[in-house]
């Protein structure tokens, strides 16, 4: 497999390999500026598919490096960037507070094609978890979205019960940089489901993508990658976007 860099168009046309995912995506609405799209199946309008960019090989490198002093990671990466304002934090707002859920797992799919232009395939896909409260309220967890999407991108195992969020937490993003390191470093622990445990014993040696929508300090991705190297596992991580500024 060639992992030298492709870069790939936030577009979707008819004849590309998304044209079947965009199609279950389509709801004629933009979900990223809520004006209509035309008859062209799509993630969103013309207008905000040329806003939306593409983390380059660089932005996934300064991620890396930036998470590589907290967690033993092999490599990071996003699929998107998202300054203050951009399509790219209306969209992974509108999967996370938005209720739309169907975008998640096509996203997904285009974060493992992106990232393969990079690095070989994980062995697992492991997404942050959200507390069971916050679970009841959303109705699903955004992370596991776009990691369903990812593992059946390239047909492996998805665990999604691997980590377990404590209840009674603070939200995140609520809070500022300086308060997130404090708070993350005591919201998450192993998972304690019958099928967790299993697979908990065969992390040992394996690549496991650890899967986020949105990273802005890393708190969140550092004390769950601390979690799943103590059990032996290869770290990476991939989020849907990187965000910058406040
Ligand atoms: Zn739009």
């Amino acid at each position: 497999m060639n992992h030298t860099y492709r870069p790939k168009s936030p577009i979707s046309v008819p004849e590309s390999k998304w044209f079947g995912w965009m199609s279950m995506v389509w709801s004629g609405i933009c979900p990223a500026c809520g004006h209509g799209m035309g008859v062209i199946p799509a993630l969103t309008c013309l207008y905000c598919a040329l806003d939306l960019r593409c983390a380059s090989e660089l932005d996934c490198g300064n991620m890396r490096e930036e998470l590589s002093w907290r967690i033993p990671v092999q490599d990071a990466s996003a699929l998107w960037m998202a300054p203050s304002g951009s399509v790219a934090e209306a969209l992974y707002k509108a999967l996370k507070f938005g209720g739309k859920r169907h975008l998640g797992s096509p996203i997904g799919a285009m974060m493992a094609d992106h990232r393969d232009g990079w690095h070989p395939p994980p062995h697992r896909v492991i997404p942050v978890p959200l507390t069971p409260k916050r679970m009841w309220s959303r109705g699903y967890n955004q992370a596991a979205e776009l990691a369903n999407g990812m593992a059946s991108r390239w047909g492996i195992p998805l665990l999604e019960y691997a980590l377990r969020r404590k209840e009674g937490g603070l939200n995140l993003a609520r809070l500022g940089r300086r308060e997130r390191f404090v708070k993350a470093a005591t919201d998450f622990e192993h998972g304690t489901s019958p099928a967790s445990l299993v697979y908990s014993q065969d992390l040992a040696g394996l690549r496991c993508l650890l899967v986020d929508d949105v990273m802005t300090t890393g708190a969140t991705l550092e004390q769950c990658g601390k979690l799943l190297v103590e059990r032996g596992a290869l770290l990476s991580v991939m989020v849907l976007a990187r965000k910058l500024g406040k």
